[in-house]
Parts: C-alpha cells; sequence; structure tokens
C-alpha cells in the first residue's frame, strides 16, 4: 500500500536522499533531481546527535554511518583566555536512545556518500546537474519543468518533495512567502588535523568570539569553528579564510592553540555562512506538492538539530507515505502533527539561545538542552 506510486524529489541533501531511501525501499518509483553536477563542496563537518542517529538507523546507514564517524558521550566547556581552564565536563543526553552513541560528528561529503549509495541501491534514481524551474500542478500530478545541459525537460510526478534548501525553489513555485531570514550572526568552519585528545566537543563561550568550538569527526580530523557577528565575506578563499580564522583564534588556548597554528600554515576547507532562521506554518504541502528540511524550517545550530529534524522530516513524510493509501486530508494532517511542533519548538529554543549570545546575556541554556532533548528524545 502507498499514498502514491511515483515521486519527484528536488535536492539531494540529506532530507532528500532520506525521503528517496524510504520510498524507494517501499517500492515507489523514485527520481531524485540535483542542481549541482555532484556532491562535492558539501562543507565540513556535522554533529549528529542521538535522534539523527536512530533516523539512519532507520535508512539502513548506522552501521555505515558508524565506521566512518567519530562518537562521543561529553561536551567540555573552557573559559577564554591562553590558559583556557576546562570549566565543565557536561555528559551529552543520548536522544537516540540506548542503542547509540550521544554524539557524532561526521565529515560531510562521506554522509552525503553514504545516503547516496543507499538512495541509489534502494533503486531511486538520481539526476544531477538538473535543476527545477518550475511546477504546475493538476488533480492527479504535478509536472515539473527541468534546466539541464541537454535543455529544458517536463516531467510529471504523481508527488514532489520540495528537499531544495534554504533557498529552496519549490516552496516559492508553490506560493509560500516565508523565507530565512539572518540572525545576525556569521561561523567560520575549517575541517582541520585532529589534535591528539581532542576526543569530543569543547566550546568556549565569550572572547572575541560568541563560541568557539570543535567537533572530533574521525581518527584524525575534526571540525573547528568561530561564530561572529555576521560580515560580507562573499567570495572568501580558503588562504583567506585561515587567515582571518587564525586570528580570530588567538585569545583561545588548549586545542585551539594546535588549531591555530594549523590555520596560520593554512587550511584547505574553511567555510564561511551567516545563520538563518524560518519556520514555514503548516500546513508545509499545497495540493501534491511538500516542503521539507531546511525549505520548510532552518535554525542556528545552537542546539545542532538542523539535520536531525531534516532526516525526521524525511522518516515521517517516508511512514505516512507508505502506510496510506491515498493523499487524503488526514496523511497530511498526521505528517503535520508528528512533525510542525517538534520542528517549531527546535527553531525557538535554537533562536532563543541565539539571541542570549548576541545580548551577551546568560539565559537558562542549559534548561532549553534539555527541554529539546527530552523532546527529541521521543520517537518523530
Ligand atoms: C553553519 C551551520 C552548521 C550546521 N551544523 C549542524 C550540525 O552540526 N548538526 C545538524 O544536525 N545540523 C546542522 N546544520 C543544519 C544542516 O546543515 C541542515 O539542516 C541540513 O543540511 C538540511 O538538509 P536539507 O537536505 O534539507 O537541505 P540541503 O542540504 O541544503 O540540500 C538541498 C539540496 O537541494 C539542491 N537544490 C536547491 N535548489 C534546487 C533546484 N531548484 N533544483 C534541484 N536541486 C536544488 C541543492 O543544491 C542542495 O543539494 C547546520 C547548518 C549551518 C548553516
Amino acid at each position: 500500500m502507498s499514498a502514491v506510486q511515483d515521486v519527484g524529489i528536488v535536492g539531494a541533501g540529506a532530507s532528500g536522499l532520506a525521503t528517496a531511501i524510504l520510498l524507494a525501499e517501499a517500492g515507489t518509483t523514485v527520481v531524485v533531481y540535483e542542481a549541482q553536477p555532484d556532491l562535492a563542496a558539501l562543507g565540513s563537518g556535522i554533529t549528529l546527535q542521538g535522534n539523527a542517529l536512530r533516523a539512519l538507523d532507520r535508512l539502513g546507514v548506522w552501521e555505515q554511518v558508524r565506521g566512518r564517524s567519530f562518537s562521543f558521550d561529553v561536551t567540555g566547556i573552557r573559559a577564554p583566555g591562553p590558559e583556557a581552564p576546562l570549566v565543565a565536563e557536561m555528559p551529552d543526553n543520548a536522544m537516540g536512545g540506548p542503542d547509540y552513541p550521544a554524539t557524532a560528528g561526521m565529515y560531510r561529503p562521506d554522509l552525503a556518500e553514504i545516503l547516496l549509495a543507499r538512495a541509489r541501491s534502494a533503486g531511486a534514481t538520481v539526476r544531477f546537474g538538473t535543476r527545477v524551474t518550475a511546477l504546475t500542478q493538476a488533480d492527479d500530478a504535478v509536472t515539473l519543468t527541468l534546466a539541464t545541459a541537454g535543455g529544458a525537460e517536463q516531467v510529471t510526478h504523481g508527488l514532489v518533495v520540495g528537499a531544495d534548501g534554504l533557498g529552496s525553489t519549490v516552496r516559492e513555485l508553490i506560493g509560500i512567502g516565508t523565507r530565512p531570514e539572518p540572525n545576525g550572526m556569521g561561523i567560520f568552519r575549517a575541517f582541520v588535523r585532529r589534535p591528539a585528545g581532542a576526543d569530543h566537543t569543547e566550546l568556549v563561550f565569550g572572547g572575541p568570539s560568541y563560541i568557539a568550538g570543535f567537533c572530533p569527526t574521525g581518527p584524525d580530523t575534526m571540525y573547528a569553528y568561530l561564530v561572529e557577528d555576521k560580515q560580507d565575506r562573499q567570495g572568501l578563499t580558503a588562504a583567506e579564510g585561515s587567515r582571518i580564522m587564525a586570528e580570530k583564534a588567538r585569545p583561545y588556548g588548549a586545542h585551539w592553540n594546535d588549531i591555530r597554528a594549523q590555520l596560520e600554515q593554512g587550511v584547505q576547507h574553511v567555510h564561511y555562512t551567516w545563520f538563518t532562521s524560518h519556520l514555514v506554518p503548516a500546513p508545509w504541502n499545497r495540493g501534491r506538492v511538500v516542503v521539507i528540511g531546511d525549505a520548510a524550517h532552518s535554525c542556528p545550530p545552537t542546539v545542532a538539530q538542523g539535520a536531525a529534524q531534516a532526516l525526521e522530516d524525511a522518516v515521517v513524510l517516508g511512514d505516512v507515505l507508505t502506510r496510506y493509501d491515498a493523499l487524503t486530508d488526514d496523511l497530511w494532517a498526521e505528517f503535520h502533527e508528528r512533525r510542525v511542533p517538534r520542528a517549531t519548538a527546535v527553531v525557538e529554543a535554537s533562536d532563543q539561545i541565539a539571541s542570549w549570545l548576541l545580548a551577551h546575556e546568560r539565559g537558562d541554556v542549559q534548561g532549553l538542552h534539555r527541554t529539546i532533548s527530552d523532546l527529541v528524545s521521543q520517537e518523530p
């Protein structure tokens, strides 16, 4: 039983590929359209909390993820300054339950590669270099216009999933006006060699950056980040990014001494991006087109739940689409009931923590982390 036999998914990020895996596995014909020519240039690292790992298990890739990530169960908090004293070591909550570590750090391209291979082996077709530019809906089908190297093309599907990220074209094409708004912060992230002993995330709040942190991603690798007031850093090269990051990292000690030395030598992967926030009010669908993941919601990664929520969108959408036998109001009601309050809570908590940081206010950050942790520990 399936609500639709044939689905077009726009975007081969985590939410698009996860949806593709679940639907293709259930026998639905799935085509994923991805504007980029391949999965390169995907950023540095990602922090996956237990509920994300549980979702990845549902997709059948947990063992591969475990083998290519770095798991840990504690977060260290240090003070700024050259001595960088350890202020606290807090156990991370195992939000996916006892079968998974509390947290795993991972190189983003590795996660993308694993999801892509799994989607293809489940039977999904993934077309790179294919941008969706227009969409029309009839009662029983959706027609997409594609821009490809070979010219324009039209395809028709029973359902279209807009998993096309922050700047979602699908969201715009179905008339949803909500857009990601910058929250005032920008983040440098560098993929670096993991110093000996840096075996879990450490955060420094304060000093010239709002947050200086890192997360191990493998036996020899990790990503390090610095959060600042947003600046126009368009066109930043890796060499410039390394130099600015090294300068900004000067007031931080402990493992940052090693990270800074690497940045001074120049690091190959340095990314800069602004934090954004938005939440599409329910419903996330218009007829036979639905937006999920960053197309539907985004927030500063202050509780590291963006990709986790994107994966949960996919898991719940996959569940309702394969359990109902038609695209009914009940199907959409269940999807929204299971997803919107949870994503809303994550966006609001993440925004609140970012606002406290921006205002240099001491809010109840731990209390909010606990609330979100309790919420996302439950199955979506
Ligand atoms: C600085 C930063 C740090 C973060 N850290 C974490 C973290 O540690 N942990 C965490 O859980 N989350 C984190 N997140 C959030 C996480 O990265 C996102 O929530 C997640 O990647 C969203 O996945 P997605 O599949 O919805 O979108 P995306 O990964 O953006 O994928 C969308 C895809 O759609 C494609 N596309 C766009 N338009 C079209 C079109 N018209 N036609 C075809 N294809 C199109 C794009 O090329 C892209 O590949 C962070 C976010 C930021 C900004």
